[in-house]
């Protein structure tokens, strides 16, 4: 946090030099008197008004979370020019049954927390932004290991396997002791998972590739099965093996019964394809919606005045800021997304615009349960 504010700190780097000598590679840590002494500088500075500003309801918020293994924090600030000025800061310990909690469920915790915290009302502009719907990715995890189980392959098995797996066992380790940065994986009832796919350790990967080519599907449809699913390093080259070494899939080469081609093709990259759209109004706030269409990650906007597109467009602009240009966006036909506004945006953005019947469930529905979500926080 220190470094993070450290540009309002005159001398920053003078005041922290004692602490971060500590941390020197090979380094005795002695906590000195210098160290204390700057350790309550730090504090002073951080509480100055040269960081902290006074509320003011005209602004619009944000509210910043983060959680560690063994402590949430929330921050209010303001953008004052383009930079976030905090007013308050608020952190909690956490419980040791809090501590058990996986890192999503922890980052959960830290929003309602500091929502809770933090609440003003009334306030003239509410802007919460979380990059993940929590209920969603609990639903994805667990319908991917619904899918894959077999009456040998179960939540257990894949547990076992995985902490006696040389390379998943560390992986898992890293992410229960937070000692990573890697955001590739999460935790889900105990199986590690890279976005939906289930990682699976390498004992289990034939039994996998059985199941996958159960009714002696093509190549190409084994790895479109296997990326809703389950990944693991070389999985791509172990289909094509065990299909060229299916003895009945080369007794019918001659003559191939066309598989039938999915229709919904999974995007290869996390931001290719997303969907939008608007739902609201909810307790007089309308919620802008953006998934990715790959990793269902959800980014929400809440707004106060009935959408139109060139509201829809400074929002899209601010998440495609952080986030990058998506390659398709698909919503319904709502005048708010065909205007020429908007499509004019999607012309000169280079995204391809894909517009779709209203009510269509596969959009409605992750909306929906993200709403779901943000009303239960
Ligand atoms: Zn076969």
């Amino acid at each position: 946090m220190v470094t993070y504010y450290s540009r309002f700190i005159p001398d920053a780097s003078k005041i922290t030099y004692p602490l971060r000598k500590l941390l020197v590679k090979n380094s005795t840590f002695k906590w000195t008197k210098a160290c204390e002494d700057a350790f309550s500088k730090l504090k002073n500075e951080i509480s100055s008004d040269r960081i902290l500003t006074p509320y003011n309801p005209e602004s619009p918020l944000i509210i910043t979370c983060d959680a560690s293994p063994t402590s949430i924090a929330g921050i209010l600030s303001h953008v004052l020019n383009g930079i976030e000025k905090p007013i308050a800061f608020a952190s909690r310990s956490l419980t040791p049954a809090e501590r058990n909690y996986s890192q999503l469920d922890r980052e959960a915790l830290a929003i309602v927390f500091a929502v809770n915290h933090f609440f003003i009302a009334p306030i003239h502009q509410k802007y919460y932004s979380t990059d993940i719907a929590i209920n969603e990715v609990h639903q994805l995890c667990y319908s991917t290991i619904f899918e894959i189980s077999t009456e040998e392959l179960t939540t257990k098995t894949i547990v076992q396997e995985t902490d006696k797996d040389e390379v998943l066992s560390k992986i898992k380790q890293a992410l229960l002791n937070g000692e990573t940065d890697n955001i590739e994986y999460t935790l889900e009832a105990e199986i590690l998972f890279k976005g939906q796919r289930a990682v699976i350790p390498k004992m289990l990967q034939s039994k996998i590739l059985e199941e996958l080519h159960k009714t002696h599907v093509d190549i190409t449809k084994m790895k479109q099965l296997a990326r809703r699913y389950c990944i693991w390093k070389g999985i791509d080259r172990d289909i094509e093996n065990a299909v060229k070494s299916c003895q009945n899939c080369a007794e019918v080469k001659s003559s191939p019964a066309k598989a039938p081609v999915h229709h919904w093709e999974e995007p290869t990259s996390n931001w290719d394809r997303i969907h939008i759209d608007y739902a609201g109004p909810i307790e007089n706030h309308y919620f802008l919606i953006v998934i990715s269409a790959r990793s269902r990650w959800a980014e929400i906007r809440i707004i106060k005045d009935a959408p139109i597109s060139e509201k829809t467009v400074e929002l899209l602009k601010d998440i495609f800021s952080t986030r990058g240009f998506p390659k398709a966006m698909v919503s319904d036909n709502a005048t708010i997304f065909v205007s020429e506004t908007f499509k004019q945006f999607c012309r000169r953005s280079g995204i391809f615009q894909k517009l779709i019947a209203p009510g269509h469930p596969a959009t409605n529905g992750l909306a929906e349960r993200n709403v779901q979500t943000l009303k239960q926080l």
